[in-house]
Formats: C-alpha cells, structure tokens, sequence
C-alpha cells in the first residue's frame, strides 16, 4: 500500500509538473476529467448540475465535485403540461452553460440524466398522458445534444429521499474513509447524517434510525463499498412549501363566506388578488367551489397563533391516535435519531429568516414570530434584493417548517440543535442529483475498494 502511496504521490508529482511547463507555454492540456450532468426538473423550477471526477479515480471516495449549478428559465417542467413543446426550448439556456464547459472532445462519452420529482408526480397523477407527453418532448429536446443522454425518469419519493441521503453523506466524506495506515475503514452507522429536503410539492426525511423499522414500506436499504445501509425514508406528497400554503389558502376559502380572504399568515396590511381556479389545480387541493372564475382578494392579519392553527389543519396529526411511531397522516416514523442537515425549502426559508447558525428551537421560534407580527410595509421595505417573489410566504413557511419538524417529525429542543440548515457542502448543492448520478453511473461501488476492510472498532 504504502508503494502504491508513494506511486501515486510520483504521478501526482509528474502531473503538477507537467501542468506547471504547460502553464508556462499558455497551452492547456486537458486533464483526464470526467463529467456528468444531471437536471433536476422539480415542481417550482429545472435546475442543472455538472459533476467532475478524475478518470483514474473512478472507484474512489469523495473525488466527485460539483462543477457548475445553472437555473434553468421559466416553471418547472410540470407547467407546460397543455405546450409541452416548448419544455426543451426552457432547458436550453443550461445546456448550452454545461456544453460550453465541458471540453467538446468529451461530450460524446458524458452521461446526462434528467429527474422529475414532485411536481410531474402530481401531474402523472391528474393527467397520465399529459405527462408523459412532457417526458417526451423533454426526451427529444435532450436527445439531440451532442452528449449521451441516458433518459428522463420521474423518482419516485423514495428515490428522492435515499439519493439525498447518499448525496449528503458522500459529500460529507461519512460513507467510507481510508485511514492514515491505508486501510479502508467501515463508518460508524451513528455518524451518518439525515437528510431533510423539502421541494415544492413534496418533502422527505430519510435517516438511519437508533432502532428497527417495523414498516418494511419505509425501509431502502444499499450497499455501498461494502457496508449495508438500511435506511429509513418516507416522502410526503402535497406536503411540500407551495402545495401546503395552497392548501392553507382553499382551506380559509373554504370556512369563509365571501371572496375576501382575512390571512393570519401574511402580515398585516398586505393586500392581494388571486384567481380562485389557481388554488384548486394541484390533486392536493380540498374538493373545488363549482364557481372558480372568480378573483379572490387577499388581506394579512399577521397573526402567527392562528397561522398556526390554520397550518396544523394539513396534518391530520389526530390519524396517529397518539401512537408514539407515527409522525402524521398516519405515517410510521421511528424517532428521529442523530444529526440531520435541512435544504432547499428549509434552507431558503431559514437563511431569509437568518436562522442557520442554531439558535434554540425556542430562539427559532420567537424569530418566526417576530416576524410574522411584522407590518407588511416594513418588511417590504427591509427585504434584501431580489427577495420579491418570496417575501409574503416567509412568515408561512417559517411556522410550516416549525410545525412540521416538531409536531410533524418530534424534533425537540435537544434534537433540534442536530439540525444544520445548508444549501452546499463541500462546495456543492445538496440535493438528490448527486447521489443519483453516483448511483447510475456506478461511481460508489457496491464492494469495498481495494484490499478490504480494516477491524478498527
Ligand atoms: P422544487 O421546485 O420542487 O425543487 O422546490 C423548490 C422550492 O423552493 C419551491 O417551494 C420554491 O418556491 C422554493 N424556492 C426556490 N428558491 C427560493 C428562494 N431563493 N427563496 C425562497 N424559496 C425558494
């Protein structure tokens, strides 16, 4: 091992070597990169990942990075279910960034996948042929790139919730280490991290649990160099940000009269329109009002107790009968058990909110209160840039967030400082992209590399 250390550490040498004589030539020789890329077509928007690892390295750990992250124009793919040809024109923008980044002499051998989560999940759901004619246009558009484009799929919840899981854990390096004597040693199943990811339209929680998990349904188990992981993951549909704050809304239409709406999520002295139809198209929705050509207006109360109420309404908390293994909606649940780290929605919601760096679980949610008691005026006028799109929902989404880690999932004030609230690690996004490129082009081997595992504990 140690030969093959020093070996390693020639070549390595040689490389830098010759980089540093090209460097001075001003000519660039390619190093042998790989890449792969990866669309993530979720419920809100497409987002396109490249991922790069050395060629000679392939079954090793921790060697892939993210090399460019690319938000695609426009909706997600879902909303162009009645003009699906004009799906690939949105992803266009993306592909041409990761063309021109990728050397044109490696197009040809570099795998492109595209994943649709949630929001093609519902559509499938509400119009078969609808969405497989979004498939279909996004698999023509795809195909006539100059890379190898291995199909669009649509995950299932499951899928979501492991490859996230793996992508966090690979990041963070937990899944294998080779120790400073060479050998390949086995992780501790307690240092693995949980991953919590909330999308649009849907959110999963996958970790691995202190104890059995009695419901098989909820279990994925993988081997990954050589060790079993058993996991578990449950995905819950229409619980994700915007389908939840949907469901809130056409549930206050619902217990009102007329067509203005009193919102205790939004802060006192919004005031906003709507069309009623846009509340019912989501399969999530309440059963619709027969009169839907009717504009709503909305005005905010700021009033984070009700807001509350309002929100604990989706959960269907009183299914679980007081069973101690059941989150909600009568979904089993062990309890939840280790670190986790928190994306997407609950990075964006928390970050806005600046509720990354730990504070309590109390701390958290008198921040959330604070600001949702905010008048409208002042939180528009001290909102940073860019911010426009998402300002009305933050106050929702951070009680949402709140209701669901603690009263949905169990967190805890001891628990909830094992929460880490983060778009990236180790300079890339954490999502399920990763893991699933990993997955299907074989990049984590099911056996451990090399000579085996070493007893170390
Ligand atoms: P999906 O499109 O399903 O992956 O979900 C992304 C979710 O994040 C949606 O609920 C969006 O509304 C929300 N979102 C995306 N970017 C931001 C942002 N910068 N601030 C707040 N929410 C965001």
């Amino acid at each position: 091992v140690f030969t093959a250390l020093l070996g390693a550490a020639a070549v390595s040498g040689l490389t830098a070597l010759l980089l540093v004589l090209v460097g001075t030539m001003n000519v660039l020789l390619p190093p042998d990169t790989k890449f792969g890329i990866v669309f993530d077509a979720g419920s809100s928007h497409t987002s396109l990942f490249v991922y790069q690892w050395p060629a000679n390295k392939e079954n090793d750990t921790g060697i892939v990075s993210q090399a460019l992250a690319c938000q695609a124009e426009g909706p997600g793919i879902s909303s162009y279910a009645s003009d699906p040809a004009r799906v690939g024109e949105s992803l266009q923008g993306c592909l041409e960034e990761a063309l021109a980044l990728i050397p044109k002499a490696k197009h040809h051998e570099t795998p492109m996948f595209l994943g649709a989560t949630a929001g093609m999940r519902l559509l499938s759901r509400k119009n078969r042929s609808q969405a497989e004619d979004v498939f279909a246009a996004v698999s023509r558009a795809l195909g006539q790139s100059p890379v190898d484009f291995r199909g669009a799929e649509l995950l299932t919840g499951q899928d979501e919730g492991a490859f996230g899981w793996i992508t966090i854990n690979y990041i963070l390096g937990l899944l294998v280490k080779y120790s400073f004597s060479g050998e390949w040693i086995r992780p501790l199943e307690e240092t693995l991290v949980g991953a919590l990811d909330m999308g649009g339209a849907s959110t999963q929680i996958t970790f691995v649990p202190g104890g059995p998990i009695l419901d098989k349904t909820a279990q994925a188990t993988f081997r990954l160099y050589g060790a079993d992981h058993t996991v578990y993951t449950h995905s819950y549909l229409c619980f994700g940000r915007d389908q939840a704050l949907s469901r809130v809304l056409a549930e206050l239409v619902q217990a009102s009269t007329g067509l203005l709406i009193r919102h205790p999520c939004y802060h006192s002295g919004y005031r906003g329109t709507l069309a009623l139809a846009s509340l019912y198209e989501s399969p999530c929705a309440p059963a619709a009002p027969p009169d839907l050509s009717q504009n709503l207006t909305v005005e905010g109360t700021g009033n984070p107790g009700a807001c509350v109420e309002a929100l604990r309404k989706l959960f269907n908390f009183s299914s679980c009968d007081g069973r101690e293994d059941c989150a909600f909606a009568g979904v089993y649940q062990p309890p939840v058990q280790g670190q986790f780290y928190a994306f997407s929605n609950f990075y964006y919601t928390f970050n806005f909110l600046n509720l990354t760096s730990k504070p309590s679980l109390s701390g958290a949610n008198a921040t959330i209160w604070e600001f949702c008691l905010r008048p409208w005026k002042l939180v528009e006028a001290s909102a940073p840039p860019g911010q426009d799109r998402w300002l009305r929902d933050y106050c929702a989404s951070g009680l949402y967030i709140l209701t669901l880690l603690v009263e949905g999932y169990g967190f805890s004030e001891e628990t909830w400082g094992g929460i880490e609230f983060r778009q990236q690690a180790g300079g890339a996004d954490i999502g399920w992209t990763l893991g699933y490129m990993l997955n299907l082009t074989n990049l984590i081997p099911a056996e451990a590399p090399a000579q085996g595992w070493a007893q170390s504990f």
